[in-house]
C-alpha cells in the first residue's frame, strides 16, 4: 500500500468497482481499490456479453464519460450486433459477445496503468465513521486505510449463497468467498437490507457440441463499436450456433421441478423476471413447447461455450439431462454446472443521486449492491459514484445526471425513487425521452458535461470537438441547400411531388430520404466522412422530436409554481399510473415544483399532470 489515506476508497474489482477506481483516478482524486483477490478484477461473472437494448446505451455513455467498459469491450469483442436494427436508432442496441481473458486482461491493463490509482488485495471487513461521517476502511488483517469518502462496490458477495439443487455453498460466485463481515456491519448500520438472486446456466465443453448441426449465426457485417474512439474490431470474429429445447427438455425440467433451488423452496431472494432461468420460462410460458438457446463460445483460445438461455438451479445430474435432450447438444459435456446465488442488497432509496447513503456522508453504493444486475448497469452506477465521491473529496459539487439527458440518470432516478422489488436491469421503454437519449448521440449528450466536470482527457476532448465541428459543418452544408419534393420523389420518397421545397436537413427528416438521395445535390457533402453523414441523417430524423422536448423541459421549469387544485382527481388523469395517481393523491402537493419531489415521478407524468391542470382550470373559467 502506498499511502495510508486516500481521497477514495473504493471496494471491489467487478464492473461497478473498475469503473468507480477509473472514474475517481481520472478526476485526479488519490484512490484506491481494494479487492478480493486483484487477478479476478474485470471478471465476467456470468454471460461473456457486453451491451444489449438500453445496457448498450449505458456503455456508450459511460465512453462519452471516458469510462473504460466500452474501450475494452471493443478489443475483447469477438462478434458484434447492433440489436433492433431493422427499427429505428433510437431504440437500437449494440451488443458484443466477449473473449472473457480478453476482457479481463484489457480491464486489469486499464487499471495497472492509471494514474492516482493503487490496488489493495485484501478483505474490508469493517467500516471506519467519525461522527457518523466515514473515514475509512478496515481489512480483515485488521490494516486500516483511512479515506475521505469510501464507494461499495461488492456485487454478489454480500452474504453471498450460491444454490445448485439443494446443495447449498457460501460463496461470492462459484469458488470465491462470499462477504460476509461486512454484511454485518451493514446490518449494524442499520441500512435498509433485502435478498435477491440470480442464476448462470451450465458451461459445455464446445468440443463436444455438434456444430455441423446447428444454425450459426454471424456477426454484422459493418460491426457497430461501442467506443467512439473505435472504428473496428481488434480480434478475429466468431459465429455462435442457435439450437432449442424442446418437449422432451420441458419435460426433464417439469418432473424435476421441485428439486430445483427455486422452486423447491430453497430461495429467499427475488430473481430477475427479464432473465428468467429454464425452470421459470417452463412454468411461466407452459403454452411454449421450445425456448431458443444461443450457444456463444467464451473465448478464441477457450473451447469453453456459454449456453444463453438456459440459467438453472437444478442439480447437476438433471441439468446433464435436459442439456444432452436438446437438439445438437446430445454428447455436450458440462464443464461447470449452472448454479443459482442470492445475496444481500441495499435499498438504493437510501441513497441521494450521488449514491451517496444519505444517513452516511460519504458513503457511496454502487453496481449489484443497489439491487441492479447487469455489467453494464454496475459499470453506469460505478462511474456516477466515482465522479461524485472525488469531487466532494476535493469540496467541489455534486455531479449529477437528468433523466432528460442519460439513460444513466433514467436508472440513478428510477432506483433512488422507486427502489427495487426484483433485480433491475435497464430497457429502452424506461426512459420516456428515448427518442433523444439514443446510443449514436451519447457523446453529443454527455461529453461537454463530463468535460466541464473534468472527467474527460485532453485526447477524448480533441477527438469530440473535430467530429462536433464536422457535424456542425455538414449541418450548415445542408440547411443551405434546397430540394423540391419532385426531385426527392423521383429519388424514391413518398411525398407529393408538387408539395414544398425543403432544405437539406428538412428532407433528411424524411425517414425515407438518404444521404446518397441528397449528394447530389449538394457534392460539397462528399467532403465529409461517412459517420458524419450517418450522424446527421440520425439527428435529422429525431430533430423534432428533440425541439419538442427541449419545449416540454422548458414548459416544466417555466411552470414551476404552478399552483395544483386541491380537489384535483389524480385517479382520472389518463396516462398516469395507478401507482403515481396514489401516491399523489396521498401526498396533495401544491405546485408543479412539489410534485416533481413526489417518488417515483417523471418529466413526462408532470407534462401530463401539468395539462389535467389546465384543462381542469378552462372548464373552471367556461
Ligand atoms: P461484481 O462483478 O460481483 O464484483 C464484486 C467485487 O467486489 C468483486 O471483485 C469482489 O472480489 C469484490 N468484493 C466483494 N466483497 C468484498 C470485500 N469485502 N472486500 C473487498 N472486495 C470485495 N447479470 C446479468 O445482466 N444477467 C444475468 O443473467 C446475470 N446472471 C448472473 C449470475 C450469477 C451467478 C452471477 C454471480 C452474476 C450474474 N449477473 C448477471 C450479474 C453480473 O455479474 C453483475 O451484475 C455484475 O457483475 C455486477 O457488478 P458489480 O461490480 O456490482 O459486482
Amino acid at each position: 500500500m502506498k499511502h495510508s489515506k486516500y481521497d477514495v476508497v473504493v471496494v471491489g474489482g467487478g464492473h461497478a468497482g473498475c469503473e468507480a477506481a477509473l472514474a475517481s483516478a481520472r478526476m485526479g482524486a488519490q484512490t484506491a481499490l481494494i479487492t478480493l483477490d486483484s487477478t479476478k478484477i474485470g471478471v465476467m461473472s456470468c454471460n461473456p456479453a457486453i451491451g444489449g437494448l438500453g445496457k448498450g446505451h449505458l456503455v456508450r455513455e459511460i465512453d462519452a464519460l471516458d469510462g473504460v467498459m466500452g474501450r475494452v469491450a471493443d478489443v475483447a469483442g469477438i462478434q458484434f450486433r447492433l440489436l433492433n436494427r431493422k427499427k429505428g436508432p433510437a431504440v437500437q442496441g449494440p451488443r458484443a459477445q466477449s473473449d472473457r481473458k480478453l476482457y479481463l486482461n484489457g480491464m486489469q491493463h486499464e487499471v495497472k496503468h492509471a494514474e492516482n490509482l493503487d490496488v489493495i488485495c485484501g478483505e474490508v471487513s469493517d467500516l471506519r465513521l467519525e461522527n457518523n461521517r466515514i473515514s475509512g476502511v478496515v481489512l480483515s488483517d485488521q490494516v486500516a486505510v483511512e479515506a475521505k469518502s469510501v464507494i461499495l462496490t461488492t456485487g454478489t458477495f454480500l452474504n453471498g449463497l450460491v444454490h445448485i439443487g439443494p446443495e447449498k455453498i457460501r460463496a461470492g460466485r462459484m469458488g470465491e468467498n462470499p462477504s460476509v463481515a461486512l454484511a454485518d456491519r451493514l446490518y449494524d448500520l442499520k441500512l435498509p437490507m433485502g435478498r435477491l438472486k440470480t442464476g448462470t446456466p451450465p458451461r459445455l465443453d464446445g468440443k463436444t457440441i455438434r456444430w455441423d448441426v446447428l444454425e450459426a449465426q454471424a456477426g454484422d457485417e459493418v460491426p457497430t463499436m461501442f467506443s467512439f474512439y473505435n472504428k473496428s474490431p481488434q480480434a478475429r470474429q466468431v459465429v455462435c450456433g442457435i439450437t432449442h429445447t424442446n418437449s422432451q427438455t420441458h419435460d426433464i425440467i417439469r418432473e424435476n421441478l421441485e428439486k430445483s433451488a427455486m422452486y423447491g423452496g430453497h430461495i429467499d431472494g427475488v430473481g430477475p423476471r427479464y432473465c428468467p432461468s429454464i425452470e421459470d420460462k417452463i412454468v411461466r410460458f407452459s403454452d411454449k413447447d421450445s425456448h431458443q438457446v444461443f450457444l456463444e463460445p467464451e473465448g478464441l483460445n477457450d473451447t469453453t461455450v456459454y449456453p444463453n438461455g438456459i440459467s438453472t438451479s437444478l442439480p447437476i445430474d438433471v441439468q446433464d439431462q435436459y442439456v444432452r435432450s436438446i437438439f445438437g447438444l446430445e454428447n455436450a459435456k458440462i464443464l461447470q454446472p449452472g448454479y443459482a446465488i442470492e445475496y444481500d442488497y441495499v435499498d438504493p432509496r437510501a441513497l441521494s443521486q450521488s449514491l451517496e447513503l444519505k444517513e452516511i456522508p460519504g458513503l457511496y453504493l454502487a453496481g449489484q449492491i443497489n439491487g441492479t444486475t447487469g455489467y453494464e448497469e454496475a459499470a453506469a452506477q460505478g462511474l456516477v459514484a466515482g465522479l461524485n465521491a472525488a469531487s466532494a473529496s476535493r469540496g467541489s459539487d455534486r455531479i449529477l445526471f437528468s433523466r432528460t439527458t442519460s439513460y444513466i440518470g433514467v436508472m440513478i432516478d428510477d432506483l433512488i425513487t422507486r427502489g427495487v422489488t426484483e433485480p433491475y436491469r435497464m430497457f429502452t421503454s424506461r426512459a420516456e425521452f428515448r427518442l433523444s437519449l439514443r446510443a449514436d448521440n451519447a457523446d453529443q449528450r454527455l461529453t461537454e458535461f463530463g468535460r466541464n466536470v473534468g472527467c474527460v482527457s485532453d485526447k477524448r476532448w480533441a477527438l469530440y470537438s473535430s467530429k462536433a465541428e464536422s457535424l456542425s459543418s455538414a449541418k450548415q452544408v445542408l440547411s443551405q441547400i434546397v430540394v423540391t419534393s419532385r426531385q426527392l420523389a423521383a429519388g424514391g420518397a413518398k411525398l407529393n411531388p408538387d408539395g414544398p421545397k425543403k432544405t437539406g436537413n428538412q428532407a433528411l427528416a424524411l425517414s425515407d430520404v438518404e444521404v446518397s438521395d441528397i449528394v447530389k445535390y449538394a457534392p460539397r457533402l462528399s467532403d465529409f466522412d461517412n459517420d458524419v453523414l450517418l450522424q446527421v441523417k440520425r439527428d435529422a430524423l429525431y430533430a423534432h422530436y428533440i425541439e419538442r422536448q427541449a419545449k416540454d423541459i422548458g414548459l416544466l421549469k417555466s411552470e414551476e409554481g404552478q399552483k395544483i387544485p386541491a380537489d384535483l382527481q389524480y385517479a382520472l388523469i389518463p396516462g398516469l399510473s395507478n401507482e403515481l395517481a396514489g401516491k399523489l393523491q396521498f401526498t396533495r402537493p401544491e405546485t408543479i415544483a412539489h410534485a416533481s419531489k413526489v417518488e417515483g415521478m417523471t418529466p413526462a407524468a408532470l407534462l401530463l399532470l401539468l395539462s389535467a391542470i389546465k384543462k381542469a382550470s378552462m372548464r373552471g373559467s367556461a
